[in-house]
């Protein structure tokens, strides 16, 4: 019997998806660069299904029927290209490479143009939810074809999680389509994270409630429209307690937050398209700060001045504010990210069906959350919608949140806490209902440094004005 799918690199995301594959009643051709874990994977889980070891890439290849389907599940960068420089000599036309790492969409773009040229097709695939989606029913991101995903999609759809019975899987679009979304997705899972730590630091400093308090606070919010993994979890994170100390894990914790880079990725691109991500930018640049522990010893020697913040000190219902706060930033921050996928689908006719992304986020992934189904909802209706901002539920939800959304950012202001992924929240929505922004002056900047023109808000064309001597003196284009 030959293998429908297969799996090469074995460490702990390879394994579980093969495992899933295999769950679900598919005959899978497991592969890694050292046979151990091979090995390992047939003798720990050889009973959960159908496995067809394989020692070598050309055993592997056999073992599989056509058109092949490998999945390739090893260390992004380098050692992908590594392993499809293994694989591709000994595929057929019509055969496919499935990455499912996180690799860079430029080079899924890269290496999808020149397997194309050989006849194969490489499906670059975005799999979120960690090692436990994996195994138990990840959102599946999978770019290429459309062909590929004819053959492929239904044993990804398979795999897949599932809400009412549909699959957190679509095929999102060509080539890098799948690894863009997912890094966007990413991106936004950064923004939420960074929003909801600002909202336990409110509570805490302000509030003056202890973390175990304040993961009550979550657990409730985690009922209404809130409701999210991120939300469940940090509930979870709060409430536990250091077995060593006795204090609140979370303040044994260093305090500098990590990233492996692919909130750093959706920034970089962000900046290339032009996209006004501020959300997942401040997250970003927050984790860089924390983790700058030189500059923030050297501010601390130095003892910059400001307020301490003071428990009491907000002119209202904290804990209802800083709910609106964070459910209103938190529709910028996803709103930003939407308007980032649909500049990069119309940059690259990639199609993207952005209603969809919202569809296959709902479970399986790290950001699955009850509101993506209203993201979902504003799409199907006006699938070319500008801004989420501007769908009927958002607007609600952005208005009845704007006191005290802006009660929050000015006490995080005054009590000296910072509030990044608030602030420049509300400075972007304040910055999208303008209706004349200080651009203009710029305009009048660059037109006198550089005579770079300006546009009149009067009548057409392009204008220089000479500035040197008298005023009044302009020159139309
Ligand atoms: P790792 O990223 O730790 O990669 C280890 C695997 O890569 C091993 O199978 C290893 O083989 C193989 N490998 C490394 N270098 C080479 C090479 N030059 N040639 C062939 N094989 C090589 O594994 P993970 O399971 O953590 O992640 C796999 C992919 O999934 C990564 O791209 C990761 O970014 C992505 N991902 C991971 C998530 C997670 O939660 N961990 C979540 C979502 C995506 P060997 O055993 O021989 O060393």
């Amino acid at each position: 019997e030959k293998a429908q799918i297969g799996v090469t690199g074995l460490a702990v995301m390879g394994r579980n998806l093969a495992r899933n594959f295999a769950r679900h009643g598919h005959t899978v051709a497991v592969h890694n660069r050292s046979y151990g874990r091979t090995k390992e994977l047939v003798e720990e889980f050889g009973s959960e299904g159908k496995f067809i070891p394989a020692e070598t890439a050309e055993e592997f290849v056999a073992s599989l029927e056509r058109p092949r389907r490998v999945v390739i599940m090893v260390k992004a960068g380098g050692p992908t290209d590594a392993v499809i420089d293994e694989f591709a000599p000994l595929l057929e036309e019509g055969d496919m490479l499935i990455d499912a790492g996180n690799a860079h969409y430029l080079d899924t773009r890269r290496r999808e143009a020149a397997l194309r040229e050989r006849g194969l097709h490489f499906v670059g695939t975005g799999v979120s939810g960690g090692e436990e989606g994996a195994l138990h029913g990840p959102s599946i991101m999978p770019g290429g074809s459309k062909e590929s995903y004819e053959a492929l999609g239904p044993l990804l759809e398979d795999i897949s999680a599932k809400v009412d019975g549909e699959p957190c899987c679509v095929h999102v679009g060509p080539d890098g389509a799948g690894h863009f979304v997912k890094m966007v997705h990413n991106g936004i899972e950064y923004a939420d994270m960074q929003l909801i730590a600002e909202a336990y630091d409110l509570l805490r400093q302000v509030g003056g409630h202890s973390p175990a308090e304040i993961a009550d606070v979550f657990k409730g919010w985690n009922e209404g429209r809130l409701g999210s993994y991120l939300i469940e979890i940090t509930a979870e994170v709060l409430k536990q307690t250091d077995a060593a100390t006795g204090k609140p894990f979370v303040d044994i914790v260093v305090d500098e937050a990590e990233q492996k880079g692919t909130g750093r990725w959706t920034v970089q691109a962000a900046l290339d398209l032009g996209v006004p991500v501020s959300g997942i930018a401040e997250s970003v640049f927050a984790r860089a700060l924390s983790g700058g522990a030189d500059v923030r010893k050297a501010a601390a020697d130095a003892g910059l001045p400001g307020p301490s913040a003071a428990a009491g000190a907000h002119a209202g219902d904290l804990q209802a504010d800083v709910e609106q706060a964070l459910f209103a930033s938190k529709i910028v921050a996803y709103a930003q990210g939407f308007q980032q996928i649909q500049a990069a689908s119309a940059e690259y006719n990639w199609e993207i069906d952005p209603g969809a992304m919202a569809k296959i986020w709902r479970d399986g992934c790290i950001i699955r959350a009850k509101f993506l189904d209203f993201i979902k909802q504003a799409y199907d209706k006006q699938p070319s919608l500008q801004t989420l901002l501007v769908d009927q539920y958002f607007l609600d939800a952005v208005s009845g949140a704007q006191d005290a959304w802006r009660r929050v950012v000015a006490t995080a202001a005054q009590q000296g806490i910072p509030a990044p992924g608030f602030a420049s929240a509300l400075a972007y929505y304040d910055g999208l209902r303008a209706s004349r922004l200080p651009a203009a002056l710029i305009q009048g900047q660059r037109d006198f440094f550089g005579a770079h023109t300006y546009r009149r808000t009067d009548k057409p064309g392009s204008f220089h004005t000479l500035w040197a001597t008298d005023d009044r003196n302009e020159v139309g284009a």
